[in-house]
């Protein structure tokens, strides 16, 4: 049951390791700007949709700002946990999204009601995979990588059956194929 992983505290914690990999990682690198150090300037997000108790470091979104005043450019590492503005953690975006296809409307009570969140919320990720996603400059780009084509109207339950293993690999792995586009704008809705 895909619902099951939103609920395992092992797999959120291997997700902040992820994102603390690439923060680290992102760090070493000089402002892109002004080529200065750049330091931590992480902040506190309220995500939803992590069905266990997890440690305040969960909450914490990375990003690096560049150290030289006047400039201070931010710098927004990518991340397995948080996508773009969305409250839900990136996890759920993509797993409610597939649960829903094919569910009865009493299946769907069901499962909106298990996870905490409303039908309109489910449709509007529904339509962000079918219209925003897919008209993206990345998948665009990145499609092409995948032969034959991922049937776009089944998004994204057709993308993470490209990726190998079980689902909780299967899910890390798209998560981290999405990654790129989890700091930058063009992420609404
Ligand atoms: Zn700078």
């Amino acid at each position: 049951m895909y619902a099951t992983l939103l609920g395992d505290a092992t797999f959120h914690d291997l997700l902040l390791d992820f994102d603390q990999d690439i923060a680290n990682s992102a760090r070493r690198e000089r402002c892109l700007k002004c080529r200065s150090a750049v330091h931590s300037a992480r902040y506190r997000r309220k995500p939803r949709g992590r069905l266990c108790r997890l440690s305040d470091e969960h909450d914490w979104r990375h990003s690096l700002c560049c150290a030289r005043q006047g400039c201070r450019k931010r710098k927004m590492p990518p991340s397995l946990r948080f996508l773009g503005p969305k409250v839900h953690v990136a996890a759920m975006v993509v797993l409610i999204a597939i649960m829903r296809e094919g569910a009865t409307p009493s299946r769907m009570r069901r499962l909106t009601g298990a996870v905490g969140i409303d039908r309109r919320t489910v449709e509007r990720w529904r339509r962000w995979w079918a219209e925003c996603f897919t008209a993206s400059p990345f998948w665009q780009i990145a499609r092409a990588a995948f032969m034959p084509p991922v049937d776009q109207a089944r998004m994204p339950a057709t993308l993470l059956e490209r990726f190998t293993g079980e689902v909780r690999e299967q899910l890390i792995a798209l998560l981290r194929f999405l990654a790129p586009i989890t700091g930058g704008a063009g992420m609404q809705a």
